[in-house]
């Protein structure tokens, strides 16, 4: 048997949103089993949770919406992955801004937090989908597609006509581990020569080298460098995994991705939920045992049951 997980207690965030640049707190709650993950803002009067699945995401540009209009809650794709890579299925998210914090640009900080909080067993029993044929969508030359796969691997391959990154491809086996290790520490990214224009959009006005890796048109400018030679390519599979995490279960299947994003992403989980026969959700006791064992934690992290 493996059990549905929440934290052991409230973990509480202060930081600011990348997009917004507002300085926001969220409060991540314990909840029961198969409650999922709901996002409520505090700052709106009367405001309702809204439960995170892939069909309340509103927009997909430059990051992943919860819900639309002025209840929506942006930038949920990080924190996302965390939860997922540590195995939470269940909670319930709280901010008082309309963006979660950008921390330093990826999921470290979460997975600092989520530790140092002890993680609690439910009584009740994880469900995976289970991909039994393939699902792809398309546009505009980049593509995304599930496959049948006893764990979840996701195989990233990013294209970008810059001499740091060009092209990358990283093949990641999901183990909570793994993730912890090889995924959570990596940041995203954006290239000088599209600060102004972002800016005027009304977007990244939080960015800073304290929350992304910058690129001039030669090389990066934050002065600690990279954390992984790829980190680009890393921080699109914790993108795709909190993407791919709105589909509500763990995931056994194989997920590969050519320069894809938020957008897609999205478009594929709803292609999947359109696609009745290409998936079962099954008991994790029904799953062989390899599917189970990329769900241990590491040693450090605290199970309350
Ligand atoms: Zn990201």
């Amino acid at each position: 048997m493996i059990y549905q997980r929440t934290l052991a207690k409230e973990v509480k965030v202060t930081g600011i949103g990348l997009h917004s640049g507002r300085k926001v707190t969220m409060r991540v709650q314990p909840a029961d089993a198969d409650y999922g993950f709901q996002f409520k803002r505090t700052d709106i009067p009367g405001s309702l949770p809204m439960r995170a699945d892939a069909r309340s995401v509103g927009a997909t540009e430059n990051a992943t919406t919860i819900g639309q209009g002025r209840e929506a809650i942006h930038t949920v794709e990080h924190l996302l992955a965390v939860l997922y890579g540590l195995g939470i299925n269940n909670a319930h998210i709280e901010i008082d801004g309309p963006e979660v914090p950008i921390m330093d640009g990826s999921g470290a900080s979460f997975v600092f937090l989520l530790k140092e909080t002890g993680i609690r067993n439910l009584n009740k029993s994880k469900k995976f989908i289970v991909i039994l044929d393939t699902v792809r969508v398309e546009k505009d030359g980049k593509w995304a597609q599930f496959d049948p796969h006893p764990t979840l691997m996701i195989d990233s391959t990013i294209v970008f006509a810059h001499p740091v990154i060009k092209t990358q491809r990283e093949v990641f086996d999901f183990t909570c581990e793994n993730f912890i290790n090889e995924i959570a520490r990596a940041r995203t990214f954006g290239f000088a020569r599209d600060v102004d224009m972002l800016k005027r959009k009304g977007l990244i006005k939080g960015g800073s080298l304290d929350n992304a890796i910058v690129m001039d048109d030669f090389k990066v400018i934050n002065p600690e460098g990279l954390r992984f030679g790829n980190e680009f390519v890393r921080h699109k599979i914790l993108d795709t995994l909190g993407d791919v995490s709105l589909l509500g279960h763990e995931i056994a299947g194989k997920i590969t991705t050519f320069k894809s994003g938020h957008n897609l992403h999205n478009l594929l989980c709803r292609k999947l939920l359109d696609t009745p026969a290409a998936f079962e959700i099954v008991s994790a006791s029904n799953l062989k045992a390899e599917v189970r064992d990329a769900f241990k934690l590491p040693q450090g992290i605290a199970i309350a049951h």
